[in-house]
């Protein structure tokens, strides 16, 4: 029992000392002490992005603000469908500390991507699947890269009735109007403007116009608050917003 005890708790302990050591020598004073709900880690988070953000990243399994909030929304029990087994879920450009945790939840669980290896190659503007397949479709930090009035067109038609899309995306809530311009093609221009390479817009209050036009409807809107902000270390006011076919 002893050593099973030491095993466990020995390198966890030496991981995050040598961790903070890590910080501290780069200059990095980290503020406070969190917590990952997706694999228990307690310590110092790290550094990441672009600008850098302190108190990000999960030194443990690369967690960032964005899936600690999904998971959040799902432990609190803001997302009833994705309790249940018999979920159909398609996830498009799966984060791998997720997946790890949908592939076991769920019974039918894809994962797509038209760049990178995954389950099935999708081309979310028009997909190869038949209509009415999935009750959950995820795609976090995916529209604000493609034509999103195509995408979500295609997401309605896929989704079974009543099935949901889970999605985060960049957003400036203060901004009535998203920022987009055609023109702006190059991967410095894109930086610049849209705060990625292949970003083709930032996206402003009416993203929830923009993605109900396709055939869906806004239900909610799950965003951290008060203790659990600090606890988790996420961003304030990030959204996880979720949308019903109609
Ligand atoms: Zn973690």
């Amino acid at each position: 029992m002893i050593k099973w005890t030491l095993k466990r708790i020995v390198p966890t302990k030496i991981k995050r000392m040598w961790h903070t050591r890590n910080l501290v020598k780069a200059g990095i004073q980290p503020i406070k002490e969190r917590e990952c709900n997706l694999c228990g880690f307690e310590g110092y988070f790290s550094v990441v992005g672009r600008p850098l953000r302190l108190d990000a990243l999960c030194p443990n399994c690369g967690s960032m603000e964005r899936h600690r909030l999904m998971m959040l929304a799902l432990q609190g029990g803001e997302l009833p469908q994705m309790n249940d087994s018999k979920t159909a879920v398609l996830h498009f450009a799966a984060e791998p500390i997720l997946e790890r945790i949908f592939r076991e939840r769920f019974d039918t669980y894809v994962t797509a991507d038209f760049f990178v290896d995954a389950d099935v190659k999708l081309n979310m503007e028009a997909m190869d699947v038949a209509d009415e397949q999935y009750d959950v479709i995820i795609a976090n930090h995916v529209l604000e890269h493609v034509d999103d009035h195509k995408a979500s067109t295609e997401i309605a038609r896929v989704l079974t009735k009543g099935g949901v899309l889970l999605c985060q995306v960049p957003i400036v809530e203060g901004w009535a109007t998203t920022y987009e311009d055609p023109s702006i093609t190059t991967d410095e221009g894109r930086w610049l403007h849209f705060g990625q390479g292949d970003h083709v817009r930032f996206y402003g209050a009416d993203f929830r116009e923009r993605i109900s036009a396709g055939g869906l409807r806004l239900v909610h809107e799950f965003t951290a608050e008060g203790t659990d902000v600090l606890r988790y270390g996420l961003l304030r006011g990030e959204k996880t917003f979720v949308f019903q076919k109609v």
